[in-house]
């Protein structure tokens, strides 16, 4: 059957040139299985008979990379783009499970395409002779659905990341797991040990920005909680608080499914409530609280963070807005104000979303008037946008070379002065022009500022 399939002219420009010198060439992998969901692919990559040494000899007259070389990967660019070039191989050995002991270079298409992970990145496809597909990737792409190529247990034990590729995959794709596959992660899932922590982290990161990440987390939760022990004590947590109608993992889960596929939103969704089973109070009516619930999320999120060696940006970041994530929101300028200092219009943003997902996971009832105020408070965050109103020291209309020419002696005083400057500005207390802060800094005494 005829398949469909978008152009690539520098891949074929690719695979032409290859073939004028005798090799077999076409496209493979990833690049297979996105051009035939309609997706775009963001890379093509060309598997070929060639060995490296001969690839580069094809394209002696482009500029090449050769730090893949070992594995059999060349990058060639053409016209300013990378595309890989990697020589046909096989795997063996994964006496680690995770880096096989020998990569043997082949020259048979069907062999490279044995060793990879699942049947739907296991296609090729060459322009002239279409595509190739010996495992059964292109019905598996249609029925939806995550398979290994060959035996499961034996491709997890080889590459255990590959269990977490998978999940990936799935919440990505909206896919379902096929069910020995699936059977296959759970009973391998030990291997998840010995795999780095920044690969796991990668996969994990992919899979919570998935448009189906909800319905992955639900249904592998037992396996994830391997990787993510701060997520067990959630599962099946009953609340017993009329603010909600799920357990604390299944809350968690809805809130994740509604809120932006931004990976930091997300992170802290997941997080932001682990902190209630260990802070679970029952008052005299059997109603459940969670006194303090954020801080602990915050240092459950940290610990798990650190352990998949989160960059300390990025860590940092969901701390906050993990910690931040119920303090008391108004639609009100100041407090917008307040919030764009503190943390910047990306964060605040994030914090605004983090809250509404949180919000649509509650009890339908308690929902209304908490998504009208976050309403109301998003536009007044354009208009404190829009206005320009001042939030930052850098567009308070005074500057320490002011105060220092207003008489205030140099030192520590001076960013004191204009914090308590900007402060009054964010407050509304003090409008944001030049005479009237001055005006403002001598009514409060000369160098007062200055001897606190
Ligand atoms: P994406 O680029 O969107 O992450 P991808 O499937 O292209 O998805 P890559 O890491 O670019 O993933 O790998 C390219 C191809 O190499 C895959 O499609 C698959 O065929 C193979 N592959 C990658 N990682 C593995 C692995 N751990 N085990 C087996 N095959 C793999
Ligand atoms: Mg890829």
């Amino acid at each position: 059957m005829p398949v469909e399939f978008p152009r690539n002219e520098r891949a074929e420009r690719v695979i032409a040139r290859l073939e004028a010198q005798g090799y077999d060439a076409c496209a493979v992998g990833g690049c297979v299985r996105d051009a035939l969901l309609g997706r775009r692919p963001h890379d093509w990559d060309i598997g070929t008979s060639a060995r490296p040494e001969e690839t580069l000899r094809c394209f002696a007259d482009c500029m090449v990379l050769e730090t893949g070389i070992r594995h059999g990967t060349v990058t060639v660019v053409l016209e300013g783009e990378p595309i890989e070039v990697t020589t046909y191989r096989t795997e063996t050995g994964y006496a680690d499970g995770r880096h096989p002991d020998r990569v043997a270079f082949v020259r048979r298409l069907e062999d490279d395409l044995a060793r990879r992970d699942f049947t739907i990145n296991a296609m090729a496809w060459h322009p002239a002779r279409g595509l190739t597909d010996r495992f059964g990737g292109r019905e598996d792409l249609a029925a939806g659905r995550i398979r290994c190529v060959g035996d499961p247990a034996r491709r997890f034990r080889e590459d255990a990341l590959r269990i977490l590729r998978g999940l990936r995959f799935a919440a990505v794709c909206g896919f379902t797991v096929e069910p020995q596959t699936a059977r296959a992660m759970r009973e391998e899932q030990g291997g998840l040990r010995s795999v780095a922590a920044e690969r796991v982290n990668a996969e994990l990161s992919r899979l919570l920005t998935g448009s189906d990440a909800a319905r992955v987390l639900r249904e592998f939760a037992d396996l994830l909680a391997g990787v993510l022990p701060e997520i067990a004590p959630m599962r099946g947590f009953a609340q017993n608080n009329p603010h909600h109608c799920w357990d604390v993992w299944e809350h968690t889960l809805h809130a994740l499914q509604v809120s932006a596929p931004d990976s930091a939103v997300r992170w802290t969704l997941l997080f932001h409530d682990s902190g209630k089973p260990p802070t679970y109070r029952e008052d005299e009516k059997g109603i459940g609280h969670f006194p303090g619930h954020p801080a602990v999320s915050e240092r459950l999120a940290d610990q798990a963070m650190r352990r998949l060696k989160f960059d300390t940006g990025t860590r940092e970041r969901i701390d906050r807005l993990v910690k931040l994530h119920d303090i008391p929101a108004e639609n009100d300028p100041r407090f917008v104000r307040r919030w764009l200092n503190r943390l910047g219009e990306g964060d605040f943003r994030r914090l605004l979303e983090v809250k509404r997902a949180d919000t649509l996971a509650q009890a339908p009832a308690y929902r209304p008037p908490r998504l009208a105020m976050l309403d109301g408070l998003e536009a007044t965050l354009e208009s404190v946008l829009q206005q320009q109103d001042c939030f930052r020291l850098k567009d308070l209309a005074v500057n320490g070379r002011d105060l220092l020419a207003a008489g205030l002696p140099e030192g520590p005083a001076v960013g004191r002065t204009l914090r308590f400057l900007l402060d009054g500005v964010i407050d509304g207390r003090l409008p944001n022009k030049k005479e009237a802060l001055l005006a403002a800094l001598r009514e409060s005494g000369p160098g007062r500022r200055g001897a606190e």
